[in-house]
């Protein structure tokens, strides 16, 4: 099983990946699925108690860890997918693709629908797990043969080449929106939940996360950067999706970092939004409403920067 000395339970570094695969004697593609179990519980679904987990396998080798996030109280829209976590870990981490995913139920139409934003999306191969309960034998070797293309799940689709440019960065490639923060913002401070040096270090991880959003259909980069109370930093990026409602909120980024870090949501006691300035999608209501939910004591500060194409 994985190393207890791994630095996260979400993501396996290659050579823990193939070491783990030759000591199990199955190939980095027959570990995948088996690795499915152990990441479904690591889910917090309180609503549905409904546990999702993925798995997936990155072009450079890495396998990342994806689960479901629900909050009480809050509208379902808030919810986070297994394999949005996925990604969004992945993003995290600097990969710049996944080839492989394992999952232990069939992708909704919301998750097909957020895998699209990925350059190959289609390509993607898939692997049910549930599906293989019944006939666990007919399906142990099968390697690749397991696996079926996103394509075979989402056929006729809507995506990304509908609505951009080809030459337009997609979910996972280098983004810049350019987005700084103003001379009165720099010299903002705040005392309460954390200290001027974290709270400098947090505006900075929020500001570095807006500029890594994925924001090509609203024009609105946003980033969030949370803090808790042993002083460590998560950040997370707003992650459209061309068909709107799979977006994933910049906040909920942050929390998908905070949870692969293994946070609890009530040590949260500060949160920073960075955004555009008269942006025309606005992320602050929203996600006030979620972390009044999950952390009411967290210290909430938004900054509306201005882009330097704008000056
Ligand atoms: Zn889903």
């Amino acid at each position: 099983m994985a190393k207890a000395s791994r630095a996260s339970q979400f993501v396996m570094e290659s050579d823990e990946v193939e070491s783990m695969a030759r000591e199990s004697g199955v190939s980095v593609l027959e570990l995948l699925p088996s690795l499915v179990k152990s990441a479904k519980m690591l889910a917090r679904p309180p609503i549905s108690n409904y546990q999702v987990g993925a798995v997936g396998l990155g072009s450079d080798g890495r396998i990342f860890f994806g689960v479901n996030l629900e909050f009480p109280g809050l509208p379902l829209n808030h919810s986070v997918h297994a394999e949005q976590f996925l990604i969004t870990n992945a993003g995290l981490n600097g990969s710049a693709r996944i080839e492989y995913i394992a999952v232990s139920s069939a992708p909704c139409g919301h998750c097909r629908q957020f895998l699209q934003e990925i350059r190959g999306g289609s390509e993607i191969k898939i692997r049910i797990t549930s599906e293989e309960n019944q006939n666990p034998s007919q399906t142990s070797q099968l390697g690749e043969l397991a696996f079926s293309p996103l394509s075979h799940f989402l056929p006729h689709r809507f995506g990304p080449d509908d609505l951009l440019d080809k030459d337009v960065p997609l979910l996972l490639e280098p983004h810049h929106y350019g987005l700084f923060l103003a001379e009165t913002d720099k010299n903002r401070h705040c005392c309460n939940g954390f200290g001027a040096g974290s709270f400098e270090e947090l505006k900075r991880a929020a500001l570095e996360a807006a500029n890594r959003a994925h924001a090509p259909y609203s024009g609105c980069p946003s980033g969030v950067s949370i803090v808790d109370s042993r002083g460590r930093i998560f950040s997370g990026s707003y992650a459209e999706s061309a068909a709107y409602n799979p977006s994933l909120g910049p906040l909920q980024a942050a929390l998908v970092a905070y949870v692969a870090g293994g946070g609890s949501y009530d040590q949260i006691v500060g949160a920073v939004l960075v955004e555009k300035e008269a942006a025309v999608v606005g992320q602050e209501s929203t996600a006030r409403l979620l972390l009044e939910s999950i952390s009411p004591g967290c210290d909430f500060i938004v900054f509306r920067c201005p882009t330097k194409e704008e000056c």
